[in-house]
């Protein structure tokens, strides 16, 4: 049968229904209300495309070298093409015309891919084929021929070579689902999404969800007691606006609620104990806490989403010792650069040298880190450098790996003997003589076996990121990337997306300078290095956002790569050649980077956002915005923006704003050095340097308003984002995303729920 009704399907019927339809047939089945659907199978794609003859030329088009991106540029562009100027058999095209009409009065419907391949273990294709809403029966053939093609974007043909999957082993299914015109809807939280504990969460509004997922309208708050249903506490906030659906276009707009019902509360007794029984049901069948998407019509509760509240594994890299609170002696101390406390082996390394000799578990001593430690550096137990600040390599790409760090700790090399066994506490910054635990000395036993090493995986527990669910917050909490080796860890974090990627550290890595790198590979090899680097992030992170920064690394920065001797001289590279500056002075490289970034948009990463380093006014910005055009990035169409670094740009915010960008971000590592005229790597003033000195919160404060009035999203990715004051002031100020390093993502959305518990309960007194 070209078509299956979901009560037909359950989960072990993925080659027919593929994962997504499997699952939401599972779930039916389970007894849980999912909107009706029915799936066009497998089956009838395979059947498509062998009785059209058409299954020789796909596979043949898209057997291609997928790291050659032309060559996968035209491999989709056929593929598509063979799928849709291929003729439905009338068979076909009637099954699935009839069943659509099924459901009756000609709704609209969702209309979603559900690859045979995803959703398994190692094989997460989700997300990676097109989705399309609101269809009504005239596009709908189109749409489902559409889903079949997208099993060929150059992402999709890319990661299954990656993988190792045969493109002609991947079938894929079609879900037609009914679209919920809903009454009301929301979100629910089948346990505390802050505490974990036995009560669960229910957020309404009127209308679609949309308005609630998207946090543009402040929904009803209620607290079911789990086990006896009782309402612990309901608040019924004022919901001045709602999502619905134009009946005209089938597109979600917004509307204005009436006045009567503004303050009126969403859910009566009876809704939330169905949403109780639902939830319930849910959890009980993953077996994990849930956030669900809910939506009642008629009455009728349906069920539209689930996914698991996301948590932080807890464990610590170095598992042998983990006790703080070893009394050894101090041998040395510097900044506490990246949490946690563990014990190893020391291996002092030289710059290039002795790499190969740093085994898992081992302490990494150096004078200072460079971009090719980074295989090493997630081989260690933990890092103590002689140099550095909280922004230096050693600092950001520890954090990133979560990997302990004392950084700028001075005589570290000349007091840290090879072999020597020592406890490192990247929290206080101390490295002190012996193991925390007496009881593994004695056993003899090897720390290095135990802590297997950092290995890039979950990483140290900071402070306050306990094993809990992620807080829902209105306002995002994004993560700041350098090295794409810890995308993984980073998207692991529950964060928003990513909101400054930084190329620089990629560029670091590769050893030479862009201009030596272009001169002795090429400008392609270059275009496909920082095309790889975002890629893994962007793919890690997909559909959130990540945000790419171009080329931001100062002068002194560089010159310690071959090609550096080509560098300038400046008496302060902080004020001098870099940034956007340096990038409209060097268009070449700035266009390699910004093609890299059409390619992956080309290649389906429409995640992928762009964003300018130290614009100076809005000049800088239009100068950039055309270069962006030049290589064919339409700056209406994709998401771009700036940062905000310098006092200048934040005191010509109105016409960067008209400048068109989406978004700013506030470099306040930047923002406040300019600021305040204070060095951030000068340890002589750093007294001096406060991101919380009114100067700078007067910058910031006014950038939002000015950009709240123009709907330009505001984010801060500066160090100073994982500061409890600088959160408080910017959620008070309206800030739409906050950016902090990996370590600090939980304790920031907790910060930012309470700061926005706090204004609701303030609007409701
Ligand atoms: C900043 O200046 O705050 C920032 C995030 O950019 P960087 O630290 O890379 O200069
Ligand atoms: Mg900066």
């Amino acid at each position: 049968m070209p078509v299956a009704w979901l009560n037909a399907v359950s989960g072990s019927d993925i080659d027919t229904a593929g994962g997504k339809g499997a699952s939401l047939g599972e779930l039916r089945g389970a007894g849980l209300p999912v909107p009706s659907a029915f799936i066009v199978t497998a089956d009838t794609y395979r059947t498509f495309i062998d009785e059209a003859g058409i299954a020789e030329d796909l596979f043949e088009a898209v057997d291609v070298d997928s790291e050659d991106s032309t060559a996968l540029a035209s491999a989709e562009q056929r593929a598509r093409e063979l799928i849709m100027n291929t003729e439905w058999p009338d068979p076909v095209r009637e099954t699935i015309l009839d069943a659509y009409g099924d459901f009756g009065d000609d709704p609209f419907v969702a209309v979603r891919s559900s690859a045979t391949a995803e959703d398994l273990p190692d094989a997460s294709f989700a997300g990676q084929q097109e989705t399309f809403l609101n269809v009504d029966r005239e596009d709908l053939l189109d749409r489902i021929k559409r889903c079949w093609g997208s099993l060929f974007t150059q992402r999709a043909i890319y990661y299954r070579d990656e993988q190792g999957f045969d493109h002609e082993a991947v079938d894929i299914a079609v879900v037609v689902q009914r679209m919920v015109d809903a009454e009301k809807s929301g979100v629910m939280f089948t346990s505390h999404p802050s505490t974990g504990d036995a009560e669960i969460v229910v957020e309404g509004a009127w209308g679609l969800g949309e308005a609630v997922v998207s946090g543009s309208v402040s929904p009803d708050n209620y607290i079911i007691d789990k086990e006896s249903g009782e309402i612990e506490d309901v608040t019924v906030t004022t919901k001045k606006t709602k999502c619905v659906r134009d009946a005209a276009t089938g597109e979600t707009v917004e509307k204005a609620v009436d006045e009567a019902r503004r303050d009126e509360r969403v859910l009566d007794g009876a809704e939330l104990d169905e949403l109780r029984r639902v939830g319930r049901l849910v959890e009980e069948h993953y077996g994990d806490p849930q956030d669900v998407e809910w939506a009642i019509v008629d009455g009728d509760v349906f069920m539209l989403q689930s996914r698991p509240i996301t948590t932080i594994d807890e464990s610590t890299n170095g598992a042998a010792s983990q006790n703080g609170d070893s009394d050894g002696e101090i041998l040395v101390s510097g900044l506490g650069a990246s949490p946690g406390t563990v014990s190893g082996r020391v291996r002092s390394v030289g710059k290039l040298d002795h790499l190969d000799a740093v085994t898992d578990g081992d302490v990494i001593v150096a004078e200072m880190t460079t971009p090719d430690m980074v295989p090493a550096m997630k081989r260690a137990a933990a890092i103590v450098t002689d140099e550095g600040g909280m922004t230096s390599h050693a600092a950001i790409v520890s954090r990133e790996l979560g990997v302990p760090a004392v950084i700028g700790a001075e005589s570290a090399t000349a007091t840290l003997a090879d072999d020597q066994y020592v406890t490192v506490d990247g929290d206080r910054g101390t490295v002190v003589d012996g193991a925390a635990t007496e009881a593994e000395l004695r056993d003899g036993e090897s720390p290095s076996a135990e802590s297997g090493g950092a290995g890039g995986s979950a990483g140290a527990a900071g402070s306050g990121q306990a094993n809990a669910p992620k807080p829902m917050t209105a306002t995002e909490v994004k993560v700041n990337v350098s090295i794409p080796e810890a995308a993984e860890r980073a998207a692991a974090s529950g964060a928003d997306g990513v909101g400054l990627l930084r190329i620089e550290h990629m560029v670091l890595s590769l050893g030479k300078t862009p201009g030596k790198y272009v001169a002795d590979h090429g400008e392609r090899a270059f275009r496909q290095e920082i095309i790889d680097g975002i890629r893994t992030v962007a793919e890690a992170f997909y559909p959130r956002p990540v945000r790419a920064r171009t080329l931001d690394a100062p002068t002194d920065e560089f010159r310690q790569l071959e090609g550096g001797e080509d560098e300038p001289t400046e008496h302060n590279p902080m004020l001098g050649y870099r940034g956007i500056r340096r990038s409209l002075d060097k268009p070449a490289v700035f266009e390699l980077q910004l093609e890299a970034v059409r390619r992956l948009h080309e290649m389906g990463y429409d995640n992928v956002e762009l964003m300018f380093p130290l614009v100076t006014d809005a000049e800088d910005v239009l100068r950039a915005k055309s270069h962006m055009q030049n290589v064919g990035i339409d700056p209406d169409k994709r998401r771009w923006g700036v940062m905000i670094e310098t006092p200048a740009s934040a005191l010509s915010i109105e016409e960067i704003v008209d400048a068109g960008v989406d978004f700013v971000s506030f470099g306040t590592n930047d923002l406040t050095q300019y600021t305040l005229a204070v060095d951030r790597n000068n340890s002589n003033v750093a007294d001096r340097y406060d991101e919380l000195h009114p100067a700078v919160q007067t910058l910031l404060t006014d950038v939002i308003e000015t950009c709240r009035a123009s709907d330009v999203d505001t984010s801060i990715c500066g160090q100073a984002a994982s500061k409890p004051a600088m959160v408080q002031s910017l959620v008070n100020a309206g800030i739409t995303s906050l950016s902090p390093n990996v370590d600090a993502v939980r304790d920031v959305q907790h910060e930012v729920k309470r700061v926005e518990q706090k204004l609701l309960v303030e609007t409701v007194r």
